[in-house]
């Protein structure tokens, strides 16, 4: 068990040095990084490596094809470390390069505004300044320390899911640092698995008054698709199948022959999870002559809650002795953590920052509390 004054300890190196956290954010914030435009994505990850390197860690850059490139860093105070820990993040963000020129990076009112400030540059900032606060403490680390910055999260993970999984798999413990929830800084003990279904309808096409009975609605047959599945909702045990879009038909007057609805899946649990992408496979017709074609499912699993109680328990005794008390939440959408939490392998997510407005215009982070935020994982990467 970690020196109960260890926290505190963090916590008073850390908190002058909130200037620098902000100036760095700033720097992240600056070069825009959106998931599908690879050379402003690049440009970024070599912004984020600069300060890595500055560290007198080993910092890797993984080449991609198409994506901007992942960055690995990998720091180990002693040639032989016992173990990995693995720190997890992206800094790829929803927003387009441009949208910096609509909603600059400021900070107004204990609040830093910009696109991907809360979703997660800052998280970023503050795995790095928790970094520098255990080499100041000169603490001996048993572990070694992998920090994954990745360039794909917000399109599904695609090109970073390998790697993300390979570091997992070598670690003791994966703490990911996705924004916290709400004012108080949840962190997320468990996440809902997510996946996406395209379910396809064939019938065939006819004059829908000269001979509508040679005619198979593709669009009835979804329809009556759609009804049956939308029963198959369970808010009680955190399933939800949502037809998002549909579309069908070719126009007036003709008895459509296609039909088509992309499904959003959620479930809380793995066994849920694999029931609901059992039941859209095994659909078959309703209406004579119509055939379905059924793709996708879940590319998330769920993060569930006994991969992460025990390490959200320690994070909670060591938020204590800053004074600090620690909430934990149930997030409908997916992170990377999905990932390394169904091998098995203890997961920690909400760890980054504290704010709001995710995805939106108005995201924003609270600047006085990522100080904290970088205690506490410093913590963690002590303790465990
Ligand atoms: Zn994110």
């Amino acid at each position: 068990m970690l020196n109960s004054h260890l926290p505190a300890e963090f916590l008073n190196i850390l908190k002058p040095r909130l200037p620098e956290m902000l100036a760095i954010l700033h720097r992240f914030v600056t070069a825009e990084s959106p998931s599908l435009e690879k050379p402003a994505a690049d440009l970024c990850c070599g912004i984020v490596a600069d300060e890595w390197l500055r560290c007198d860690a080993k910092v890797e850059r993984i080449g991609q094809k198409s994506r901007g490139d992942h960055l690995r860093v990998i720091y180990a105070d002693q040639s032989r470390p016992v173990g990995q820990l693995t720190v997890l993040g992206h800094y790829d963000t929803v927003y387009s390069v441009g949208t910096l020129a609509k909603t600059p990076f400021r900070i107004s009112g204990g609040k830093a505004y910009g696109p991907g400030t809360f979703d997660m540059k800052a998280g970023i900032v503050q795995a790095l300044f928790a970094l520098q606060a255990l080499q100041q403490t000169k603490l001996a680390l048993r572990k070694r320390i992998v920090f994954l910055w990745t360039s794909d999260e917000e399109i599904g993970s695609e090109s970073s899911r390998k790697l993300i999984e390979a570091e997992a798999r070598r670690s003791d413990a994966v703490f990911v640092l996705e924004p916290s929830f709400g004012r108080r800084g949840l962190l997320k003990t468990t996440r809902k698995g997510v996946g996406e279904a395209e379910l396809s309808v064939r019938g065939r096409a006819s004059h829908a008054g000269l001979a509508p009975q040679e005619g198979i609605n593709a669009v009835h047959e979804l329809a009556a698709q759609l009804t049956r599945i939308e029963k198959w909702n369970d808010p009680r045990r955190g399933v939800s199948i949502n037809a998002d879009i549909i579309e069908g038909g070719t126009r007036t007057n003709v008895i459509a022959e296609q039909a088509r609805a992309v499904l959003d899946l959620r479930a809380l649990k793995a066994s849920d999870m694999r029931a609901l992408e059992r039941r859209l496979h095994a659909l078959r017709p309703i209406h004579k002559g119509a055939r379905l074609d059924i793709k996708g499912g879940f590319d998330r699993p769920p993060l569930e809650r006994k991969v992460s109680a025990a390490l959200f328990e320690r994070a909670k005794s060591l938020a204590r002795q800053m004074n600090l008390r620690l909430g934990e939440c149930t997030a409908g959408g997916g992170s990377d953590g999905n990932f390394t939490g169904a091998l098995g392998i203890l997961t920690l997510d909400g760890l980054g920052a504290v704010g709001d407005g995710a995805h939106s215009s108005h995201e924003h982070v609270f600047i006085k509390t990522m100080p904290s935020r970088a205690a506490l994982l410093a913590a963690l990467l002590a303790d465990t």
